[in-house]
């Protein structure tokens, strides 16, 4: 016993010693040139000047706006794209889903980026578990972060709000009550794929619910199937975002992003 506990004490320090190696935290015992302050600065090139929104959550000078509360003119129907955005916009303010009538996109593709979205459960809260107040962001129209009323209602934790649906939970459950709003900030970069279309890496998605950190640059296994393990059955490139119409009144505001 005192054997196997010894051998891997010798094991661990051994793997310690390689991980350690791996980065450059040991200084070469000879310079191979002696350094100068300025000799690891970057000044070209400069970096480009972007002016914040006013108050957090306002799209900052480089943002591209999705919606604003005046029109829907970034979006058009999924069913048909041809055809403009089926849902309505309510006191100049925000979108409301119409029930059944179909999920929405923009008409602009996208690959890494930043996100800002509110929404807010539907004003009559109806349903249990997946039924209440359930709609999401499919990002490059594949991997949904869930949007669900996770305010008193449980579910699977994998497919509550903040979740990457039926992948990863949320590390908390921050959602507002159906009659205030909820803030996403995602943060998300694409998968990549070899040039033979085989994944080359996963993407991998950071969201900030309400101020809060639910998805801590976890990754996405795939394309978000309802039955079964996802996984990439197909390269791609750039995409559109698409919203959900899960027969729930959830509504939308103030949504910018952010090419990255
Ligand atoms: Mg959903």
């Amino acid at each position: 016993m005192k054997t196997r506990f010894l051998t891997t004490i010798a094991a661990l320090t051994l793997a310690a010693g390689t991980a350690r190696a791996q980065y450059s935290d040991i200084p070469p015992k000879e310079s191979p040139m002696k350094m100068k302050p300025e000799m690891t600065e970057i000044w070209e090139p400069e970096v480009k000047v972007v002016t914040p929104g006013k108050n957090a959550g306002n799209a900052p000078s480089d943002a591209i706006v999705l919606f604003d509360g005046k029109n829907l003119d970034q979006w058009v129907s999924k069913k048909d794209p041809k055809k403009p955005a089926p849902w309505k916009i309510v006191d100049n303010d925000y979108i409301e889903v119409v029930p059944r009538s179909g999920d929405i996109q923009t008409k602009m593709k996208f690959g890494d980026c930043q996100l800002h979205i509110e929404w807010s459960a539907p004003d009559v809260v109806e349903g249990v578990s997946q039924g209440r107040g359930n709609s999401g962001v499919f990002l490059q129209d594949r991997y949904e972060i869930q949007i669900l009323d996770s305010y008193n209602n449980r579910t699977y934790a994998n497919g509550q709000a903040g979740s990457i649906y039926k992948d990863h939970p949320p590390l908390v459950n921050v959602t507002r009550g159906p009659l205030e709003w909820n803030t996403y900030d995602i943060i998300y970069r694409a998968p990549r794929f070899k040039p033979d279309g085989r994944l080359d890496a996963p993407a991998t998605v950071t969201v900030i619910h309400n101020g809060v950190v639910v998805q801590n640059n976890s990754t996405i296994n795939g394309l978000t199937l309802y039955i079964g393990l996802h996984n990439y059955p197909e390269a791609h490139g750039e995409d559109v975002i698409s919203l959900q119409d899960h027969g729930n009144k959830t509504q939308f505001r103030n949504i910018w992003i952010r090419k990255l």
